[in-house]
């Protein structure tokens, strides 16, 4: 048995390789928090948290604040006893950024302790995922040129950000459609449209033959009668992200009906109430896809052992260490779209 010697919050900034266009948002870098727990028995388990202010309103500050707290609940702690130290995270922090590393820490070091990785303590069930890669708006040009070259480099799924400009957007996919067939296409609108656009959108590229495999948060996060109007209306299964953060997020969209898939990521819910998540959709027959927000290879791994654990995830966007620079693959082994978890 272990106990918690300490444990240090450090600031990380990555900058992305060509700035991250999303609706209303354009990222130049992204602000990460490191989360490092060192045992008395000489383990050292290391988290990352990558928030978002524009979805869960938390920033690296907000984070970097919570140190001293963590220190007071979680030092002398029993590491085979998780769950108390996960009661308490819950009690006192509110970042589920931050939960999500440091829960995976603990979870990190635990498995340390049993001599195994975190994605066998949740099941095992795979040793590898495939991932797409994301096309972030510009010019069609820009997005069509990026698209084929994501293809080129091996990717068999491009996700394609829209919701700003309603007819560009249209034509970028029709474009992209012309120059990749053979792959799948998932879209993502941020909230950018309303239902009636959402709509006009998907119909306007069923008619011209081209298939999405998930419409992700086409209308706003709050307009949970939006997402279900273009869930019973569109011709494709629509995903809620910003709409379903937490757990209790995602019950309300099951009673509601309102989403085919639900895209699960440990930075909007923490890692432990992912689980939950994950059994919520499965018993409700939801489809699962697994995302993102600004992680490094650190933070990816977290997901990525979630992801291989559980083997219950369609679709893996995990390609945000891909965007950012001077990225290495210490922890996984990655070739072209296929992410293997052992070395
Ligand atoms: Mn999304």
């Amino acid at each position: 048995m272990s106990k918690i010697k300490d444990v240090r919050l450090t600031h990380r900034r990555y900058y992305y390789k060509k700035p991250f266009h999303i609706t209303n948002s354009i990222s130049s870098y992204a602000d990460n928090v490191e989360v490092e727990i060192t045992t008395d028995s000489g383990i050292k388990a290391i988290g990352e948290a990558s928030p978002s202010m524009r979805v869960c309103g938390e920033n690296k500050d907000t984070i970097l604040t919570f140190e001293n707290r963590l220190k007071e609940i979680m030092v002398d702690k029993d590491i085979t006893r998780y769950l108390v130290i996960f009661r308490e995270l819950n009690r006192f922090i509110s970042s589920s950024s931050l939960k999500a590393a440091v829960e995976f820490a603990i979870l990190d070091a635990f498995s340390m302790e049993m001599g195994i990785e975190v994605y066998r303590f949740l099941g095992g069930d795979k040793t590898e995922i495939e991932t797409d890669k994301t096309v972030s708006i510009g010019s069609i040009e820009e997005r069509v040129k990026e698209a084929v070259e994501i293809k080129k480099s091996g990717f068999n799924i491009i996700k394609i950000k829209v919701g700003e400009n309603l007819e560009e957007d249209i034509e970028s996919i029709e474009e992209i459609y012309r120059k990749t067939k053979g792959v799948k296409y998932i879209v993502d609108a941020n909230e950018g449209y309303s239902p009636k656009e959402a709509l006009y959108f998907a119909r306007k590229l069923y008619t011209k033959g081209i298939d999405i495999a998930v419409y992700e948060q086409p209308v706003k996060r709050y307009d949970i009668e939006g997402l279900r109007f273009v869930r019973f209306n569109s011709p494709y299964p629509v995903a809620g992200d910003e709409s379903a953060r937490t757990a209790v997020d995602v019950l309300n969209l099951i009673k509601k009906e309102a989403v085919d898939f639900v895209n699960i990521k440990i930075m909007k819910s923490g890692f432990a109430s992912a689980l939950s998540i994950i059994e919520l959709c499965n018993s409700a027959g939801v489809d699962l896809m697994i995302g993102c927000m600004g992680e490094s290879t650190t933070g990816i791994y977290q997901s990525v052992s979630l992801a291989c654990g559980r083997g219950c995830f369609r679709f893996c966007d995990l390609d945000s260490h891909l965007l950012l620079k001077d990225q290495q693959t210490d922890r996984f082994v990655q070739k072209k779209n296929i992410i293997s978890i052992t070395l």
